[in-house]
């Protein structure tokens, strides 16, 4: 029996909610908050009819703590679910600390504004030290450990399934397969069709800075020393064989749970991140990147200040409307190399998930599904002590054991292969 606090009402929080409905045991109350309490209304009239959680909603601009600290004062809930965007990371957690509140979210901080000095200049820091250039990374909510630590909270980050799912098949690998993990790569095939030219499959603006961004992964050098290794967006492409989807052209990204993963598995020496993405996808998005659309810098447009990004999210349909048209699977997972008993051993860990399917239990396409899903479990082993631990962690720093049973009960199974083709 316990209260959250779910920020946001898009395409993931709206599976992550359906799921937690589901959960009244656990999720006995819920409120639902984020600028339109209007959106946030009428999904709560949807599912009240069905559940014994008892809903209410809010409105709240997340941007700024003390709004959300008023918000946790008026609703004392047990721990606050940030499916909201990652630019409000920083200021949840601001205000669970200042609340006294347990924290998770499903990706790690960036700032709207990338043209910020002040953020800008930790930036050109972290890119010099690091060697990666992403908007994103960890440093500034591992910033947070300490304080959480003291307070005695647990700060849950990136419980999503790439980051999150993605970690917790890392932490079970590495618990129940191997004895060493020396290479792991990350497989994230979206084999469904929505019929549009071009679409996202969540929201717009992040979808487009992560892919748009120069790929990176992590490697070790013959001194045994861990780096990244940066190479321009789009540069290294793999074709792979997917179970349950067929072959498809694959892109090496730069994506968060490297930079987390390669501290916490300990002797990894190589850690890819894979996506595939179809011909069209990709020349749309160089053509928009190549006529500015997808700046973050405001232009003044007719007497009118917009963020050309901003302006395309309003053009490109809503990742919330996919769900009735789109068809096929997604297969997400990841091969390890390492070794057991002193032997090499190659392992697969994936789920498939079928669009229709999603469409058909909660109106939602995959990509919303699988992660909301991972949000709600994530969220439930924080609520019900399974994950409780002081500071700021990332899923492979948890028992992977109980939140991939959670995940399987609540429609993302996993399988398995002992033998599987390896990305070169
Ligand atoms: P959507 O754009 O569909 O939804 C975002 C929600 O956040 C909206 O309900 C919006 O409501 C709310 N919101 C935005 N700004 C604020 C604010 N200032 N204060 C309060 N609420 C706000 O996004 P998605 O559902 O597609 O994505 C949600 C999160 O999931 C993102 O952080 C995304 O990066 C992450 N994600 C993670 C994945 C993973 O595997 N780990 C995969 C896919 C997504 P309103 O406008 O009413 O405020």
């Amino acid at each position: 029996m316990a209260r959250a606090l779910i920020i946001g009402c898009g395409a993931v929080a709206t599976v992550a909610i359906k799921k937690c409905c589901t959960a009244s045991e656990v999720f006995s109350e819920i409120c639902i908050a984020s600028r339109h309490r209007e959106n946030c209304e009428k999904l709560a009239q949807e599912l009240r009819p069905n559940t014994k959680t008892v809903i209410t909603t809010a409105a709240v601009d997340a941007d700024k703590a003390e709004n959300v600290s008023k918000l946790i004062k008026e609703y004392k809930p047990d721990l606050v679910m940030n499916i909201a965007l990652p630019y409000q990371d920083l200021a949840i957690m601001d205000a669970c600390l200042e609340c006294g509140v347990n924290y998770m979210d499903t990706a790690n901080y960036e700032p709207e504004n990338v043209d910020d000095p002040e953020w800008r200049k930790v930036y050109d820091k972290r890119c010099k030290e690091q060697g990666f250039s992403a908007y994103f990374d960890y440093s500034w909510q591992w910033a947070y450990k300490e304080k959480f630590e003291k307070a005695g909270l647990t700060a849950l980050l990136g419980s999503g399934f790439d980051p999150g799912v993605s970690q917790a098949y890392c932490a079970y690998a590495l618990k129940h397969q191997f004895d060493t993990i020396e290479e792991i790569d990350i497989l994230d095939c979206n084999g469904g069709d929505h019929g549009y030219k071009f679409a996202t499959n969540f929201n717009p603006e992040i979808n487009l800075r992560e892919v748009s961004a120069p790929g990176s992964y992590w490697d070790t050098d013959a001194n045994g020393k861990g780096h990244w290794v940066e190479i321009p967006a789009m540069s290294i492409k793999r074709e792979y064989v997917f179970d349950e989807v067929g072959k498809k052209d694959m892109y090496l990204l730069h994506h968060e749970e490297i930079e987390s993963l390669a501290q916490n598995i300990p002797g990894v020496k190589r850690i890819r991140f894979f996506m595939t993405f179809g011909q069209s996808y990709l020349d749309h998005m160089r053509c928009l990147e190549d006529v500015g659309m997808l700046s973050t810098q405001p232009i003044k447009f007719q007497g009118q200040e917009i963020v050309p990004i901003q302006f395309l999210k309003a053009l490109l349909p809503d990742p919330a409307s996919l769900g009735p048209r789109t068809v096929g699977k997604t297969n997400i997972g990841c091969i390890f190399k390492g070794t057991k008993d002193g032997k090499p051993k190659t392992y697969y860990l994936y789920n498939v998930c079928d669009h229709q399917e999603c469409y058909k239990e909660l109106g939602s396409q995959a990509i919303a599904y699988t992660t909301g899903v991972p949000a709600m479990c994530g969220a439930m082993m924080v609520l019900t002590g399974k994950w409780n631990k002081p500071g700021v962690h990332t899923v492979e720093e948890f028992d992977p054991d109980p939140f991939m049973e959670a995940l399987t009960k609540y429609g993302l199974p996993w399988k398995e292969n002992f033998n599987p083709v390896l990305v070169d």
